[in-house]
């Protein structure tokens, strides 16, 4: 027997619902609600690279996102992490996959690069 516990009355085992109130019982353990896990955490995201300025970090984070990698800026401003990074050192950093690491070193290169043309550096331009 089990009882209903809407009402209280006794049903047979196999009954799918309340011969008293009709409620409907539910077989084996609830699992009305369903929980979507998304498989977020399958790789960690690694610190990278020490951003100098938010310039850099903004190029850096507009070409990553143009070839669809995962990553994470984070500024040393940022007061909820505090106590993870040195403070005063750079401008903050950037944290991705570790199998990204090396694409997004070379972009970082490519972008520190342009930046020290582009201010007037009289680099030769050798292509
Ligand atoms: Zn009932």
């Amino acid at each position: 027997m089990k009882t209903c516990t809407c009402c209280g009355s006794e049903n047979e085992d196999q009954a799918p619902k309340c011969r008293e109130c009709g409620t409907e019982f539910v077989l084996g353990p609830a699992s009305t609600k369903p929980t979507p896990e998304e498989p977020r955490e399958t790789e960690r995201f690694e610190k990278i690279a020490v951003l100098d300025n938010e310039v850099q970090a903004e190029l850096l984070d507009e070409v990553l996102s143009g070839r669809g990698i995962p990553h994470i800026m984070q500024s040393y401003h940022d007061s909820a992490l505090d106590g993870l990074f040195q403070a005063g050192k750079g401008w903050g950093a950037i944290l991705a996959p570790e199998s990204f690491k090396e694409e997004i070193l070379a972009a970082l290169a490519d972008i520190k690069r342009q930046s020290q043309s582009a201010s007037g550096e009289p680099e030769a331009a050798n292509s």
